[in-house]
């Protein structure tokens, strides 16, 4: 099949992801399809409504997926681990596109480690420890994977990811095609980058600090004990609900105002760290919502402070 002809000849809004040739052009690019998909089974959080899920671990299909997707006026999300996500109720008004790792998603070459983004973050910070290359300990205990850590500057215990950044290579919704930018062409801040909202990323290569691996191990331990003692860990969460503003502690500031326990349905703050927020069962994202308006209404009357979301909100 031409595909660049039979895009043109295809009336956006009209052609759905179930249509025969639809379905045709994606095999072809070898993108496989799985309809119908909960978003609360692939959240942390455990919320959020039914979609397609477009997944393939091809890179150089990118492009012509999302041209494909385009001619049909379909919406799209990137998903990576889903583990910094808040996704709306019902029927969800675009698909979900993840990348799926290749087998090996990690592959050294001195202090250089090139990282699939659809790599798990955790399993990477091991495998460099394992071959004495350090830095990330603080990463330990971060769910999800190396290019949802990329998008949000991901980071713990005074480390963040951009640091060790060499190049990335994503699809750039500006030009449309696959390119490589240099770390110093990214600008990475508190849990947030300079990569534009429809940028994808594909992969990295990591510059890490050669460290003996007993001591790396030392960080790790002492990180797990940290995250250990002040997190809900086992509960259904998205990590921090709320960004840190300058100088300050949302946690604290929540804590302050005795708000730990406080709850929408089975959306709670979590009584372990408060800027946690738990689904102790069955919450709705509208439960959610709710309860982070709430607090965020509570902490401006008596902080003067307008706390901003960590966590990313997939509401429209
Ligand atoms: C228990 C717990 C503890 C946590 N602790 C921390 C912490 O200490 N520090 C911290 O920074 N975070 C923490 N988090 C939040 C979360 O784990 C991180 O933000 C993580 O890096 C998100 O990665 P992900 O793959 O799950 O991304 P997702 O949740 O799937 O996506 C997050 C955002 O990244 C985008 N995205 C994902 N993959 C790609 C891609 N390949 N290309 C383009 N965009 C993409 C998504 O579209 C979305 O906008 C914690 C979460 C939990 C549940």
């Amino acid at each position: 099949m031409n595909l660049s002809s039979f895009w043109e000849r295809s009336t956006p809004r009209t052609v759905r992801l179930e249509d025969p040739k639809v379905v045709a052009a994606l095999a072809e690019l070898g993108v496989q399809r799985e309809s119908h998909t909960s978003l609360a089974e692939l959240t942390s959080l455990g919320i959020g409504g039914t979609t397609d899920l477009l997944r393939t671990c091809r890179h150089e299909a990118i492009p012509d997926l999302l041209r494909l997707l385009d001619a049909h006026g379909v919406p799209h999300r990137f998903l990576g681990g889903g583990s910094n996500l808040l996704v709306r109720d019902g029927e969800l008004p675009w698909v979900v596109l993840q990348l799926v790792s290749p087998e090996p998603d990690v592959v050294l070459e001195g202090n250089l480690a090139h990282v699939d983004a659809a790599a798990d973050l955790g399993r990477t910070v091991t495998y460099c420890a394992k071959h004495d290359l350090g830095g990330m300990e603080g990463l330990i205990g971060v769910p999800g994977t190396v290019g949802g850590a990329l998008r949000m500057n991901a980071g713990a215990y005074g480390m963040q990811i951009g640091a060790y950044v060499r190049e990335v290579k994503l699809y750039r919704v500006a030009t449309r095609k696959i390119e490589t930018l240099r770390g110093h062409q990214i600008s990475f801040e508190y849990r947030h980058t300079s990569f534009a909202p429809d940028d994808m990323m594909l992969a990295v290569i990591l510059e890490l600090p050669s460290k003996p691996y007993k001591e790396i191990l030392q960080g790790i331990r002492i990180c797990n004990e940290k995250r250990r003692s002040s997190q809900p860990l086992g509960q259904k969460s998205a990590g921090c609900i709320f960004k840190n503003p300058p100088g300050a502690s949302a946690g604290r500031m929540i804590d302050e105002l005795g708000l730990k326990g406080l709850r929408v349905g089975d959306a709670q703050v979590s009584d372990r760290h408060a800027n946690f927020f738990i689904n102790t069962g069955r919450a709705s994202a509208s439960d959610m919502l709710a309860l982070i308006a709430d607090v965020r209404e509570r902490v401006t009357k008596a902080f003067d402070v307008v706390l901003e979301c960590e966590v990313v909100v997939w509401n429209g």
